[in-house]
C-alpha cells in the first residue's frame, strides 16, 4: 500500500554555492553516515543509490534528480520521515535562478499529485502538514536550508534577491 505523504522537507546539501554536486556524492555522505536503503526499494528505483536518503535533489544546474522512490520512507528528517518527502537543493544558501524555478515547479507538481497543503507546515500541529525547511521544523538544531521555506512560500516562492547566485562575472 502506498504510504501517506502529507510534507515535503527542503534541505540543502550543505556544499559550497554553485559546487557541482551530484545523488552520487551526496550518496556517498550518507552511506558514511550509516544511512542504508533498503534492497527491494533499491532494486525498483536507482540501484546504484545504496544510501541516499533524499527523494529528489536539484543539482546547481537546474537539473532534478531522484534518490529513493516516494513511497520509499526517506532518511532526512528526525521524526518525520515516515509522512513526508525530502528535498535536496545543492548549495547552502544561495542557489541558481533555474534552481529556484524548479524548485518551485517541483513543490507545486508534487503538492498537487499528494494533495499536500501549498502553505508553510503549521509548526504547532500535532502532525505537520505542508512545506517546511528542515531548520523550521521544532528541536531542528540545524540551520537548513540557508533561508526561509515559509518566507519563499509567503512570497508565492519567488526567492529573495540575496539568495540567487549569479553567474560567475556578475555581482
Ligand atoms: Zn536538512
Amino acid at each position: 500500500m502506498p504510504r501517506t505523504i502529507n510534507l515535503l522537507v527542503i534541505h540543502c546539501a550543505d556544499t559550497p554555492n554553485g559546487r557541482w554536486t551530484t545523488t552520487g556524492d551526496i550518496n556517498g555522505w550518507h552511506r558514511a553516515r550509516g544511512f542504508r536503503r533498503q534492497s527491494a526499494a533499491r532494486s525498483a528505483c536507482n540501484p546504484a543509490l545504496d544510501a541516499i536518503g533524499y527523494h529528489f535533489v536539484i543539482y546547481t544546474d537546474g537539473t532534478r534528480a531522484t534518490g529513493r522512490a516516494p513511497d520509499e520512507v526517506g532518511a532526512h528528517v528526525a521524526g518525520q520521515n515516515a509522512h513526508s518527502l525530502g528535498i535536496c537543493l545543492v548549495g547552502t544558501d544561495r542557489f541558481s535562478a533555474i534552481q529556484w524555478a524548479h524548485l518551485a515547479v517541483l513543490v507545486r507538481d508534487l503538492c498537487t499529485r499528494y494533495g499536500i497543503p501549498l502553505e508553510p507546515a503549521d509548526t504547532g500541529a500535532q502532525v505537520l502538514r505542508g512545506v517546511i525547511g528542515h531548520g523550521e521544523i521544532p528541536g531542528t538544531a540545524k540551520r537548513c536550508p540557508g533561508f526561509s521555506v515559509r518566507e519563499w512560500l509567503q512570497r508565492g516562492m519567488t526567492p529573495d534577491p540575496q539568495h540567487i547566485l549569479l553567474p560567475k562575472g556578475q555581482s
